[in-house]
């Protein structure tokens, strides 16, 4: 007998709930991925290109075991009964998604395949961190708590050197794309960087990882999106690390990071909870905001060249890596929202545009908090300044320098605000505010009433 392991966003062999549960019963296992047209012609092409690396490296894993993956294309609902019927298989076994349309996707299919979901997107399922009365958190510390007091899953076996080689099929070839220099995919890559992070940059990164200028995060994200990094292993290992790390100053830096997977797992829960947070805010009294109509200031955003150079540096990390710094995600969402008063849901699709970690819960999540539309949102009333933000974030300019080279002429104490420059000094280096770097967008001191207008004016629709 057979059993298929449908894998969507779980590339990888250790510590994988839905493997481990195919394995179980000494069938042959299917490692099976369908390209779903659906989902790959609205993703962007940071991340389709990560996800063919990565299933490229899984298949060489895979056959370094002796079996292989199988990968087809056509619609879940078409390809999945098909390879059943060709298989004989009488399991099906899934990593449970919470994104509405996987949700839609897996309780259809579930009518007449036998499709088994199995928990490790997140940690624990969403279902099973909510109040005592059952109903789910919506802010986030209580749902820490609360996440915290359930136990750990047991880490899995690992699987066995050898695994049963599946029956032979067809498989159609996975597409080929350029590797991202800066997110290599595959699985040794998610645990080299996890085994680094946390025997080095964790102990300080309490403070490190809302510095603009420094490599203080863990750069996971990527991998954590499409599971090349089993979620809870990681939380597993951070918790060792706060164990056995007696320096306060060390240990709270790997609570913090807990915490960081936490807020993935808020949103995840968040997401399943409140599946209508990817159309509209959560908060229904910010849902009729008017917002500005500026699709040349959109565009401006877009590319970096609103003459905000710690924006515009943030713009053009993402442009160039598919991947923004947690604190440049939050200034430029601040800024193209609260400054620009444009649709926060513009910045959303741009993101999920480029990211290569976009993920509709996180990118959803951290838009609407910084929005402050959303479910445990800063007041919206709080507005970001970008100058203070560049100046304590990035004090020696150096992550402005790395990113805007037409800056490079300009003496460190212009950078954050380059609209400054006197003209003596625009005589001496040649720069000028204007011509060699776009004039701001804004004046931040003038947008903070517009802002709070628009939002104060924005009513319930019954
Ligand atoms: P680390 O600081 O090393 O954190 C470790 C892991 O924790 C991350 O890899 C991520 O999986 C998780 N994490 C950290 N912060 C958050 C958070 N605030 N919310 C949810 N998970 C978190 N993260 C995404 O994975 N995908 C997105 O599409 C995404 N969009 C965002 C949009 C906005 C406007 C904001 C403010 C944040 C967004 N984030 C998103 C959260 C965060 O910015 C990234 O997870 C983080 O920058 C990734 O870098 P890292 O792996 O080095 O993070």
């Amino acid at each position: 007998p057979t059993h298929i392991w449908w894998i969507r966003r779980d590339l990888r062999l250790k510590d994988n709930p839905a493997l481990h549960s195919a394995l179980q019963g000494g069938h042959s296992v299917l490692p099976l991925f369908i390209l779903d047209p659906r989902l790959l012609n609205t993703a962007a092409e940071n991340r389709r290109h990560f996800l063919f690396n990565g299933l490229r490296r899984l298949d060489e894993d895979l056959r370094s075991r002796g079996s292989r993956l199988i990968v087809r294309s056509g619609l879940p609902e078409e390809v999945l009964p098909a390879v059943v019927a060709e298989t004989g298989a009488d399991g099906v076994f899934a990593e449970e998604d919470y994104t509405p349309y996987a949700v839609r996707r897996d309780a259809n299919l579930a009518r007449y395949i036998p499709l088994q979901r199995v928990v490790g997107v997140t940690v624990h399922h969403p279902a099973a961190v909510v109040k005592p009365d059952g109903s789910p958190y919506t802010v986030f510390t209580p749902f820490s708590k609360a996440w915290k007091a359930l136990p750990l899953p047991k880490p899995l076996p690992p699987i066995p050197d050898h695994l049963p080689p599946p029956p032979f099929l067809p498989s159609d070839p996975i597409p080929p794309a350029p590797e991202n220099a800066y997110f290599p995919a595959g699985e040794a890559e998610a645990e080299r960087r996890l085994l680094e992070f946390l025997d080095s940059a964790v102990f300080a990164y309490a403070d490190d990882r809302n510095r603009l200028d420094v490599d203080g995060t863990s750069r996971l994200s990527p991998y954590l999106r499409f599971g090349m990094i089993s979620a809870r292993r990681a939380a597993a290992l951070t918790m060792e690390k706060i164990q056995q790390t007696a320096d306060p100053a060390g240990r709270k830096g790997a609570e913090t990071f807990l915490n960081e997977l936490i807020w993935r797992e808020f949103y995840n829960a968040i997401l399943y909870h409140f599946p209508h947070v990817l159309q509209t805010a959560f908060n229904p009294a910010l849902r009729n905001i008017e917002w500005r109509h500026a699709p040349a200031e959109l565009a401006a955003w877009q590319q970096g060249l609103t003459g905000i150079p710690v924006v515009d540096a943030c713009m053009r990390q993402l442009l160039t890596m598919g991947w923004m710094h947690n604190r440049g995600r939050m200034i430029v969402a601040s800024f193209l929202v609260k400054d620009l008063l444009i649709n926060w849901q513009e910045g959303e699709r741009w993101f999920m545009r480029h990211l290569v970690d976009g993920d509709p819960a996180a990118n959803n999540g951290g838009w609407q908090w910084t929005a402050g539309v959303g479910t445990d949102a800063a007041p919206y009333f709080r507005i970001f300044n970008p100058i203070l933000q560049s100046k304590k974030f990035d004090p020696y300019g150096h992550f402005i320098r790395r990113w805007l080279p037409e800056l490079e002429r300009l003496p460190d104490e212009y950078l954050h605000e380059p609209w400054l420059t006197p003209a003596e000094i625009q005589r001496k280096t040649g720069f000028k505010p204007g011509r060699d770097y776009p004039l701001p967008l804004v004046d931040h001191a003038q947008v903070k009433e517009r802002t709070l207008r628009a939002y104060q004016q924005s009513k319930p629709r019954e």
